[in-house]
């Protein structure tokens, strides 16, 4: 009897002992999901691969908009001028053929990228699985993981890249005549792909091209001068990849008209950035881009003009695990 009494006691001292005095130290793991996200495009199996994460200051890069505009529309999305930018690529699995879309930025962003293989293994495929590389544009962040140490990463892989941006990035005659960040863009370009041509795996196309059953390059010049979209068809069901057509979705989808410090030519990047927006909102297709927050995969909605100029939302897509079910 005086023993339980003694307990309750003990007890009612503890329960009116604070909180933090009674609490054990629990360790945080602070470590992320496998950067993977599926779903099923007709027959295709869709796979979102995330390379990394590197944060823009989009207050500087942005051109075309006020500060002011721009900081602005970011708050609006909760967000600050520093955004943390993912980097997307896309694995398809027609039945037949594996393709990856881009291939992140290997080693070139430091611990920000490189992360592609680790996601591609934790979805449950291995490099030497992909049969074929898609390559949206020529940029550190979507070549980078195409070779390591001068060989290449996806060693049964043919890649395909716009014949426009291969001359332009490979000519050795723009590599000399460059200088600084330009230059780096160059070196970097010649350093992933010459594995991939000495191999004799490098297969450029001209305009719009049927690659693959049910698989078209589609041109969308401006960001660089063989910036490509991919669409991928089957069974009525369409999704364009379409590389960097937008870096910030806060702004740009509101004013298309907002150009990037990164553009070759950023008014041939807007006008190909109005047109693939308007025909996006028209079509209803899925839209899979290497840098909207990860997965990076959803629609695009024509939502009221803004000062005569068409102005976007874009709708992410709607988590799914019902949509894998045979
Ligand atoms: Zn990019």
């Amino acid at each position: 009897m005086k023993t339980s009494r003694f307990k309750k006691m003990l007890l009612v001292a503890a329960l009116t002992l604070p909180t933090s005095l009674l609490a054990l130290p629990v360790a945080q793991i602070k470590t992320q999901a496998p950067g993977y996200y599926r779903m099923m495009l007709g027959n295709f199996e869709i796979t979102a691969l995330l390379d990394g994460t590197a944060t823009l200051s989009m207050d500087s890069l942005l051109q075309g908009a006020s500060v002011e505009t721009i900081k602005r529309l970011l708050a609006a999305q909760s967000l600050s001028t520093q955004v943390e930018t993912p980097i997307n690529t896309y694995l398809v699995n027609t039945g037949t053929h594996l393709i990856l879309v881009d291939t992140g930025a290997g080693s070139l962003f430091g611990d920000a990228g490189g992360h592609l293989l680790a996601n591609l293994r934790a979805s449950g495929y291995s490099p030497e699985q992909i049969d074929t590389v898609l390559l949206t544009h020529i940029h550190s962040d979507h070549i980078g993981g195409l070779s390591s140490n001068g060989k290449p990463t996806f060693v049964n892989a043919t890649v395909y890249v716009n014949k426009k941006d291969a001359d332009h990035w490979l000519d050795p005659a723009n590599l000399a005549q460059s200088k600084g960040e330009a230059h780096s863009g160059f070196q970097q370009a010649i350093d992933a792909l010459q594995p991939i041509v000495s191999a004799g795996k490098l297969k450029t196309f001209n305009g719009e091209t049927q690659l693959f059953p049910g698989i078209t390059a589609i041109p969308a010049a401006g960001h660089t001068p063989g910036h490509t979209l991919y669409q991928f068809e089957d069974s009525g069901q369409k999704l364009l990849a379409w590389g960097d057509l937008v870096h910030s979705t806060a702004v740009q989808m509101t004013q298309p008209e907002v150009t990037i410090s990164f553009d070759w030519k950023g008014a041939e990047a807007e006008k190909s950035r109005e047109k693939i927006l308007r025909d996006a909102a028209l079509n209803h297709e899925w839209i899979a881009g290497a840098h909207h927050a990860f997965p990076g995969i959803g629609h695009v909605m024509r939502v009221a003009n803004k000062d005569n100029h068409p102005a976007y939302q874009w709708i992410p897509a709607n988590y799914s695990l019902a949509g894998l079910k045979p």
